[in-house]
């Protein structure tokens, strides 16, 4: 039970307690709502990969319980007296981090995820020094600046996944130029037809990008055409196919986790195209040299995105009507959802219905 002097209220909740892969009905404390702080009723939380890996202790860096959740949709109960811009009865929701120092060259530019003292909405350890405790519970305490506001029009459950899956996509496209007047007609590969995947695609599509995916399996070819609108499909198991969009896409957006080698996928890249990693393997990836130089490309990475950038994504998301395709979740199911994540079996992403119309909590 947490021992933080400021944590004061009740809350339920779902945690791992070891690494048995499941999580079970834990009841712990939240601090008290302070003067910058929101209060929310957690109504939905996604489930995302991570999850899994810190249930299962994957790196190596879980802390005991913990309550997994940083895709967190609600309504605000409470607001500090420091707080104008939230009122009770607001749509909102948190995302991957909680906490920055607030002070650093990178939270002045609103790339809060890039501080060197970037607290993780579960997992990690807040200003206090407490244990954060992450969205599978029915409450939860944010501090403003990591509070995004959720548009009118995207429903709460299916909006959920975008603070993390899409954020992650979305941060890296408008960095590099894909959603604006530079990316209208280039084209984008997207590795890996998933969680981060189709997200991406919706992505370029509504910003008018030509999309391939690019996948191993054959089963996703109709799935990306047909429900996703990409315009092309590639497979990446077959040499004919990966040889004939030999240099074609200006950009690749690689979202699969598993280990795999970035030099087939370098040479669907054009001279001079930009290769952006988002998923992390557990080991390294193989980056042979040649397609890097021949073709002048470039390799980089990206981690989720900015309180700012989260809150544009959002509103973007809210007028092309951009949401994540869910399969919702009740809370007496969630570790059949954790075993079926574990086998990657889910479109596209589960989304617990912890506090809504629903909701079995
Ligand atoms: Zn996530
Ligand atoms: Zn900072």
């Amino acid at each position: 039970m947490e021992v933080t002097p400021n944590h004061t209220q009740t809350v339920s909740g779902w945690a791992a307690t070891d690494e048995s892969g499941k999580v079970a009905p834990f009841i712990f404390k939240r601090r008290e709502n302070g003067v910058d702080d929101v209060t929310i009723k957690v109504e939905y939380c996604g489930m995302c990969h991570t999850d899994l890996h810190f249930v299962n202790n994957d790196w190596g860096i879980t802390m005991y319980p913990v309550v997994p959740g940083h895709e967190i949709t609600g309504v605000v109960t409470k607001v500090g007296t420091n707080v104008s811009t939230f009122k009770a009865g607001d749509r909102v929701g948190v995302g991957c981090i909680s906490g920055s120092c607030l002070d650093c060259e990178h939270c002045a530019r609103s790339e809060e995820n890039y501080c060197d003292k970037v607290t993780l909405t579960y997992n990690g350890v807040f200003w206090d020094g407490s244990v954060t405790y992450g969205g599978y519970s029915g409450m939860f305490v944010a501090n403003k600046r990591f509070l995004v506001r959720i548009p009118d029009s995207l429903p709460l459950d299916a909006a959920a996944p975008l603070l993390c899956a899409g954020i992650t996509v979305y941060s890296p496209m408008k960095q590099h130029g894909m959603l604006d007047q530079r990316g209208a007609g280039r084209r984008l590969g997207v590795v890996g037809l998933g969680g981060l995947g189709h997200v991406a695609v919706k992505f370029g599509k509504a910003f008018g990008l030509r999309v391939t995916v690019i996948s191993t399996s054959p089963a996703k070819e109709r799935e990306a055409r047909e429900n996703l609108m990409a315009d092309d499909f590639v497979l990446s198991t077959d040499q004919k196919q990966m040889q004939a969009m030999a240099r074609s896409l200006d950009y690749v957006i690689d979202t699969v986790s598993a280990s795999h080698s970035l030099g087939p996928i370098l040479e669907l890249l054009k001279v001079n195209g930009k290769l952006v990693l988002v998923a992390a393997p557990d080991k390294p990836v193989e980056l042979p040299s040649f397609p890097l130089i021949f073709g002048k490309r470039t390799v980089s990475g990206s981690m989720t995105g900015g309180m700012k950038e989260t809150q544009e994504m959002m509103d973007l998301c809210g007028e092309h009507g951009i949401t994540c395709d869910i399969e919702l979740v009740f809370t007496d199911r969630i570790n059949d959802a954790l075993a079926r994540l574990a086998r990657n079996d889910v479109r596209y992403r589960f989304v617990l219905d912890i506090g809504g119309s629903n909701a079995r909590l």
